[in-house]
């Protein structure tokens, strides 16, 4: 843990109750209350209806997956050393998409389908960091 090599977010004041989220191992994300959609990445205006009345409402962490690719690619060594990874994108039950990687699944594009069910899993990456990941549901 004490190791992690690879770049970490850096949460600002936007972004803060999200990763703060993440890391008690339940993630929310802002919901507008004017036209009641999810939004991800988090930000400060509602990108459907330009509200600011956002508010952290907890999610499922449940998703499907949207696209996915596998990386072989071993050019940065604290990516490549775990080469082949799952690199996805997941959509959300709440609507949103957000890129992330696949795990307890081999990266086998005959074993990972377009619209799979998959669960949040968190790893606990550094002391401060936490990174939601999905696994097959
Ligand atoms: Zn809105």
């Amino acid at each position: 843990m004490a190791n992690y090599a690879k770049p970490l977010p850096v949460p600002d004041p936007v972004t803060k109750p999200y990763w703060d989220s993440v890391k008690a191992h339940a993630m929310q994300l802002q919901k507008c209350a004017q036209c009641g959609k999810f939004i991800f990445y988090p930000r400060a205006v509602c990108p459907h209806c330009f509200s600011r009345d956002l508010r952290w409402t907890p999610v499922s962490g449940r998703g499907t997956v949207y696209g996915f690719s596998i990386s072989y690619q071993k050019g940065m060594p604290a990516f490549g050393a775990e080469a082949p990874y799952t690199v996805a994108v997941v959509e959300l039950e709440e609507g949103v998409r957000m890129m992330t990687n696949l795990i307890g699944i081999e990266p086998d594009p005959n074993k990972i389908k377009v619209g799979m069910p998959v669960v949040v899993q968190y790893d606990d990456v550094t002391e401060a960091i936490t990174l939601p990941k999905f696994k097959p549901a």
